[in-house]
């Protein structure tokens, strides 16, 4: 990205005929002198903004913020931008009106183009807003994530049932709980927040280690629960204050000294949730304030696993089929077979399937910023421990409560007790085959979308070997994309948010048939069912 706003867009500049202002309060015209005028997309300040200028003197009250303004075509080289009036109080906002009149049509047209691509650049980015009028109609959230898809994240996390799903983690609650009593150094006499309190409950811990004052605040209807289970409990509750709405919008009285939050998903990066814990941290944490997690890692290593290659390849052995009640199915065969394998694997796989030691990309949450969330990029390389047959990467994550007294980690590795998120594997379509002691390079590239996730990119390569490969020449790649907003559950537990939910159903139900002989001992161990685990369980 080129600057701090994300832009990716220099300055760039249009000389026009004339610009005139349509001002909304007298409906008169105040026309530019007949010198040139100057039209500059900027993005000075972290603000995208039109500017203009006339004789190099900026045209004071005719800047335009792009994020918020419309352009409409008048006639060939005429058109007008629509703007929200940067008033002070809402209700005394009025919209504005630049009218802009071009050289010629071809600039007109390109004047066009570059207002759609900044326009877009800055819904993207989510880059800071102008002023608290406009901010408060539209925040950062909404600028970069869909609202279909904010109005279906915030239903799910609205129920009851979901927040009990996370709640009966007890790896993961029972991680939290003991990090923050452990390190009631750390709250005792504080301002806390809570981003995303979902029921509550970290708030209920924060009070109970002494925590001054706890602003809960929560964007779904569970802030209504929350309010609930918190005055039920009256001995916390005066230290309590529930605030619903989004971490991006919700002001608050105080800064706080620590914020607590659980804002993983799948991934650790999946829903994007991660942004708003930053955005929390730069609107509401005093300066070198604690954050309660302060570091997420997430993990990656190959894998080998024969058993789950062919059990997603053979989904699309439907589409095979050249009579289907007299239909033939193979024309949507590869595109079937594309579809599965662009699903991420979830479930809890035994740690002996890697090929090689993990690597890992550390995020620091005091440090990052949120546009460095926008696109993940890790290099990979490996050394291979066995010669095998790799099917992709493993990936899982962690992260660090770095408390006063106790340093504490929340672990989702396979081998350890299980948690809701258990483990991501992506699969890749052509296995390579590896030697022991062999490299394994590759990358991960991940792009966050507007649906509060991510299209990742996989690719993994190794040297060819044996008879015929040219010492040190021909590599064996194999490529993947995936989208993190459609994985593919494998077992039959409650699931968290990321799930497709119309799959659910269906899902839970092929988990379920699976039959496991006993004279599948190997196979059986490898597909072993969470709640078969010997570690803490969910329900
Ligand atoms: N803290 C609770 C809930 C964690 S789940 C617990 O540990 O059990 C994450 C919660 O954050 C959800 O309830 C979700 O609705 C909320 N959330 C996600 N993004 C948010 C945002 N931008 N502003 C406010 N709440 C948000």
């Amino acid at each position: 990205m080129d600057d701090s706003s994300g832009l990716k867009h220099k300055e760039l500049e249009f000389t026009l005929a004339a610009v005139s202002q349509l001002s909304s309060s007298s409906l008169s015209s105040s026309s530019s002198s007949s010198s040139s005028v100057i039209a500059r997309f900027s993005a000075d300040s972290g603000v995208a903004e039109l500017r203009f200028h006339r004789d190099s003197e900026f045209i004071d009250g005719f800047n335009v913020d792009i994020g918020t303004s419309q352009l409409f075509k008048l006639g060939p080289v005429q058109s007008l931008c629509v703007s929200e009036s940067s008033g002070a109080s809402k209700e005394k906002s009025y919209s504005r009106a630049v009218t802009i009149q071009f050289r010629n049509e071809d600039e007109s047209r390109d004047f066009h183009s570059a207002f759609e691509q900044w326009q877009k650049d800055v819904i993207q980015a989510g880059i800071h807003l102008p002023n608290g009028a406009i901010a408060a109609s539209k925040s950062k959230f909404d600028y970069k994530i869909e609202p279909s898809s904010a109005k279906m994240y915030f239903h799910y996390y609205g129920q009851l049932l979901h927040q009990q799903n996370m709640l009966q983690d007890y790896v993961r609650t029972g991680t939290y709980y003991a990090a923050v009593i452990e390190n009631r150094v750390d709250f005792t006499g504080r301002v806390v927040v809570d981003v995303g309190a979902g029921s509550g409950i970290l708030s209920l811990f924060a009070a109970q280690a002494g925590a001054k004052h706890v602003y809960a605040v929560e964007a779904s209807e569970m802030a209504e629960y929350a309010r609930k289970l918190i005055a039920g409990n009256p001995a916390l509750a005066q230290r309590i204050t529930v605030l619903k709405g989004k971490v991006e919008e919700v002001e608050l009285a105080e800064k706080a000294d620590i914020l607590i939050s659980e804002p993983m998903g799948t991934l650790l990066v999946n829903e994007r949730m991660l942004e708003s814990y930053i955005i929390a941290r730069d609107r509401f944490l005093v300066p070198n304030g604690k954050m309660f997690p302060s570091i997420g890692r997430i993990h990656m290593a190959p894998f080998s696993d024969e058993y789950l290659f062919v059990e997603i390849a053979n989904k699309a052995l439907f589409w095979q089929q050249q009579n289907y009640y007299g239909v033939d199915l193979t024309p949507l065969y590869g595109s079937a077979f594309q579809g599965y394998f662009s699903q991420p694997v979830v479930d809890a796989f035994d740690p002996r399937l890697l090929v090689s030691p993990p690597l890992c990309h550390v995020i620091d949450f005091n440090e990052i910023k949120e546009e460095d969330l926008f696109e993940i990029d890790i290099p990979l390389k490996f050394i291979a421990s066995v010669g095998t047959r790799v099917h992709g990467l493993a990936c899982w994550f962690d992260v660090l409560f770095n408390g006063s007294a106790v340093q504490r980690w929340l672990t989702t590795a396979p081998g350890a007790p299980t948690t809701h998120w258990y483990q991501i594997r992506c699969v890749l379509s052509q296995p390579i085959y590896v030697m022991a002691g062999q490299e394994i390079t590759g990358r991960l590239h991940m792009i966050a979308h507007n649906a509060q996730s991510y299209t990742m990119y996989l690719s993994l390569s190794a040297k060819m070997w044996g008879p015929g490969a040219v010492q040190g020449g021909i590599l064996q790649t194999s490529s993947g994309k995936l989208d993190l907003k459609e994985p593919y559950y494998r077992m039959s537990q409650p699931q968290s948010y990321t799930m497709a939910q119309d799959q659910q159903p269906q899902q839970l139900l092929q988990a379920q048939a699976i039959p496991i002989h006993t004279e599948d001992l190997d196979e059986a161990e490898l597909l072993r069912q969470p709640s078969e685990n010997t570690g803490p369980q969910l329900q």
